[in-house]
């Protein structure tokens, strides 16, 4: 890796630090995790989520430490929704443009929904997922409105101060530009290529 990559990686991983701070900041807040601990709902439509270059090298820690059947289930989840998803004519660029939007459509609720990643229902890079699913659950600025999981902070989201995901992406996809990377790639089609790498 060459000195620049290590210098962006290492900004990337002081950037989660922030972000777990502020998640944390806002549980203790909040007075515990609000999710329900059997809950992981939101990991089931993720598959064709774009994820940034950063993101990305930072996945690849995460699945290269993994064990090897493991890494082979995680790759044979993606490339099925592939198939699918060209089946239905999708392409990785169109994805990326409406972030996945009308392609999840089309595969919400099914097997080939579900982010590769997620085993019998747990985050198998977990400190290595990207930066919103470290945020989901908790009241969120993003951008253009307050967003947050309807099944948490339930008529409580604008008593807290929200994170602040909007300017946390936007350092994130400064940090992939000076990488030379400003595009993503849909999450199925990054997994098969970080597997294959
Ligand atoms: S990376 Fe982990 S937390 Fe994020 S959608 Fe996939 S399984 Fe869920
Ligand atoms: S963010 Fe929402 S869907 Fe995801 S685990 Fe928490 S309660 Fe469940």
């Amino acid at each position: 890796m060459s000195s620049l990559s290590q210098q962006v990686m290492q900004t990337y991983r002081e950037l989660v630090d922030e972000i777990n701070q502020d998640v944390a900041r806002l549980r203790k807040e909040y007075g515990g995790v609000p999710c329900p601990s059997d809950c992981f709902k939101c990991c089931l439509n993720t598959s064709t989520i774009p994820i940034s270059e950063v993101e990305a090298r930072d996945l690849k820690v995460g699945l290269d430490a993994l064990p090897l059947s493991i890494r082979h289930h995680i790759r044979q989840k993606a490339q099925n929704t592939i198939k699918v998803l060209e089946a239905e004519g999708f392409s990785p660029d169109e994805m990326v443009k409406d972030s996945g939007m009308e392609a999840i459509q089309v595969i919400k609720g099914k097997s080939y929904g579900e982010c590769p990643m997620l085993i019998g229902g747990v985050c198998s890079v977990y400190e290595h997922r990207p930066v919103i699913c470290r945020v989901w659950g908790y009241p969120i600025n993003n951008g253009s409105e307050l967003a947050c999981c309807k099944k948490t902070f339930i008529g409580q989201r604008r008593n807290y101060k929200p994170i602040e995901y909007a300017e946390y992406w936007r350092r994130c996809r400064k940090l992939s530009e000076s990488l030379g990377a400003d595009k993503k790639t849909p999450n199925c089609y990054l997994v098969v290529k970080l597997l294959e790498e």
